[in-house]
């Protein structure tokens, strides 16, 4: 690295100082707007109406990305946006889990909105310079980098970078170490930037970097879902750093400081004399789940085809990570959480690629990675896991979506659709851990087949069909996306309500917004539809929250209380939502309440849902899962489960398996849970006040008091038959 000679090449382009204002009871009620293709750089009043709808985080984020777009912008359009917020209680020290921040664009892989949130230190950083938001938009000419600082009044410059390296572990460490050379200050800089595999792949992804004082790295958490880093890129912007003068333990100006300390201190204990029978977050991270998604045969094998593998236990289930990552140390990804599950693997040494050779710190495996890049693609190997892991965070390209894709390429090469010159040479069966590495360095580098695979599964399926290269029903079935995006790493095959909390999500199959797989297959706690359409009402709407507000959500129900299994609603984890609204109402100090929690994330939610309807989606053909999510696509799969679902024909189908062949069993199977799927849609339709094409009724956006005159126009187009969908 050398800082002087990236310094050299440095031309500031635009240079802006203002006043920073400070925050009050959560808020400046500020945002920031830079536009890199004119190089405005203003400062907006956040108006109060705004505040009290959209709450802040991805409300605000959504909220920005209306005014800023039209139904036809494109995601490479310089006025898309992205869009980083916080929200009120962003940056909290006092509790567990309390900075994230949450990003929104338009979406290059759904062509429709997108959130991902992420922590790492730059929405606290961002509202320690005074913003509430920022909104990134226009196309810059040359790669800039654009820099807060808050540390002499407040600037902000806009500078030409050429020389600085685009991927995100090495550029992360070259701006900390420009800006920040000394020991003490590293903890003063924050860093958002993506990497290389956003330039050549829709799948990319934005890290945000946080300092860890005891390992003395640089490390990186990830705002994965939907190609926000291809956006990142497009725009040519390389990195953006907030820098500021000191971590104030009251930077929120909060109302209640006591009430804040004394629910922190509480689930402290609960972390300490609990986790370790529980999730042991602070020593495996969700990397705990593997072998729990095993043992229930909810683990995805081969992509999505099978739940459990033999080969898990001694290679990637979570005693593995746990001897693998550094242990003894903080792994908060911001200040002040006990949860600690940030774990890495540090001073691995790469084994591959542009970086063979260095010694590197891995944020990760989670559980998602272990399972998409590992178990999903057949692939028993930690060491390709935590390869693939670096690897990917620093090209910036998701591992979940890459995951997917990789296990649907493997299946297309094991079943024909592809072969070896489709691929230039590249043997993708499942299992071969070589040939998928080699593929993501090929999807780095922009070349081969690695062109192909960046795609992503939407565009990959209907390519294949295109080239007449595979029958177009199997390519659906077996295609795990909906609405462009790719399914996150559980089975939801036997899950009915899961099913539904993955393809009736906003953005897209991701497992933020309802996992439930546990209340509905394994303990039966939600067995009707009317139970399954309330809970797919509940949890998207309390999960939002966290996203409004700047929450993490894994201190919820990662460690729950001695006795929640004897609480009404255990699912709910009673104490930690009263812990929320202790800790809102201590930092906002607005009246506030369980009921009024779910108000405010409805009102976001249904605006989501509106923008969805907005870009041409938001209606019920969009709701449509993958067979493969919902039962067996292949007689391997059938007879994998044969018992279960020769029961299931038997017992609740009402026919008899014993007289039909395997593909009448499979043909009976089908209907059957095609059609209960169509139930749960009107269902959960019904449930959150929606028309039977999915769109939410004129009376509940009234209800909500959600019938903003842009909402109302839409809806009235829609109902005229004036509006066009997709
Ligand atoms: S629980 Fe884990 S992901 Fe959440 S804030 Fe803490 S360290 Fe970060």
């Amino acid at each position: 690295m050398n800082v002087s000679e990236y310094l050299k090449a440095r031309k500031l382009v635009k240079e802006f100082t203002y006043e920073v204002a400070p925050m009050v009871r959560g808020y400046s009620d500020k945002s920031l707007y830079i536009n890199v293709s004119d190089h405005t750089i203003k400062i907006k009043d956040v108006p109060p109406l705004m505040k009290e709808k959209f709450i802040g985080g991805k409300g605000y984020g959504l909220k920005y990305l209306w005014e800023a777009t039209t139904p036809s912008t494109k995601w490479d359009d310089p006025e898309n946006e992205i869009i980083i917020s916080g929200g009120p209680v962003c940056g909290i020290t006092q509790y567990s889990g309390t900075g994230k921040s949450l990003v929104v664009t338009i979406s290059p892989q759904t062509d429709s909105v997108m959130d991902s949130n992420v922590g790492g230190w730059f929405g606290p950083f961002l509202k320690l310079c005074g913003f509430d938001a920022i909104e990134l938009q226009g196309k810059a000419e040359k790669d800039v980098i654009i820099i807060l600082d808050n540390r002499a009044g407040g600037s902000i410059r806009i500078e030409e970078a050429p020389a600085e390296p685009v991927n995100s572990h090495a550029l992360a460490e070259a701006l900390t170490e420009m800006y920040c050379p000394n020991e003490q200050d590293k903890m003063k800089i924050a860093v958002v930037s993506s990497g290389v595999a956003a330039e050549t792949s829709l799948l990319g992804m934005l890290n945000f970097s946080f300092y860890d004082k005891r390992k003395k790295r640089v490390r990186l958490k990830q705002a994965g879902r939907g190609g926000i880093g291809t956006v990142f890129r497009n725009k040519r912007i390389k990195a953006l750093v907030a820098l500021v003068s000191k971590i104030d333990n009251d930077m929120n100006d909060v109302t209640d400081m006591k009430a804040i300390i004394e629910r922190g201190q509480r689930f402290n204990k609960e972390i300490r004399e609990l986790d370790d029978q529980q999730c042991e977050m602070r020593t495996k991270g969700t990397a705990h789940l593997v072998e729990v998604m095993n043992d229930y045969d909810l683990l995805p094998v081969n992509n999505f085809r099978f739940g459990s593998h033999k080969d898990v236990v001694g290679y990637i289930d979570s005693e593995i990570w746990k001897a693998r990552f550094e242990q003894g140390s903080f792994d908060g990804c911001w200040l002040g959480c006990n949860m600690s599950c940030a774990k890495g693997v540090n001073n691995y040494i790469l084994r591959s690629g542009p970086y063979k050779g260095e010694s590197v710190i891995v944020d990760g495996p989670e559980y998602e990675t272990a399972a998409g890049i590992g178990s999903n693609a057949g692939i028993f190997n930690p060491d390709y896991v935590i390869e693939v892991n670096f690897y990917c965070d620093t090209y910036g390209i998701c591992t979940i979506s890459w995951g997917t894709t990789l296990a649907f390429l493997m299946e297309c090469f094991e079943s024909g659709v592809l072969n070896l010159e489709r691929t230039g040479g590249i043997k993708l069966n499942f299992g071969n851990a070589d040939s998928a590495m080699e593929l993501l360095h090929l999807v780095a580098k922009g070349e081969g087949f690695g062109k192909v695979a960046g795609m992503g599964v939407r565009r990959l399926k209907r390519y294949f069909a295109e080239q007449g290269w595979g029958d177009p029903n199997f390519l659906q079935d077996i295609a795990m996306e909906n609405k462009g995006l790719e399914y996150s790493q559980y089975m939801s095959k036997e899950s009915l309500a899961q099913q539904g909390g993955y393809a009736m999500t906003n953005k897209g199959p991701q497992h933020d917004e309802a996992w439930l797989i546990f209340m509905d297959m394994v303990n039966n706690h939600i067995p009707t539809f009317e139970n399954k359409a309330e809970a797919l009402y509940y949890f998207p709407m309390f999960r939002t929250w966290f996203g409004l507000c700047g929450f993490c959500k894994l201190p919820w129900n990662d460690v729950e209380p001695s006795n929640n299994a004897q609480t009404d609603e255990p699912a709910k984890v009673p104490e930690h939502v009263d812990n929320y609204v202790t800790i809102y109402k201590a930092v906002t100090g607005r009246p506030f309440d369980k009921h009024r929690l779910i108000e405010d994330s409805e009102r976001v939610y249904q605006f989501q849902r509106m923008f969805n309807l907005r870009r041409g989606f938001g209606v019920r053909k969009w709701d449509a899962q993958p067979y493969r999510a919902c039962g067996p696509v292949t007689e391997e799969e059938y007879l994998s489960r044969q018992e279960r679902y020769d029961k299931q024909l038997k017992e609740v189908v009402g026919v008899q398996p014993e007289t039909m062949t395997l593909q009448e069993k499979m043909t009976a199977m089908r209907k059957y849970r095609e059609n209960r799927y169509e139930q749960l849609l009107d269902a959960v339709y019904k449930r959150r006040g929606w028309d039977q094409n999915g769109v939410p009724t004129l009376e509940r956006l009234k209800h909500l008091g959600m019938d903003l005159p842009e909402l109302v126009e839409l809806r009235t187009k829609y109902e005229k038959g004036e509006w066009s969908l997709k």
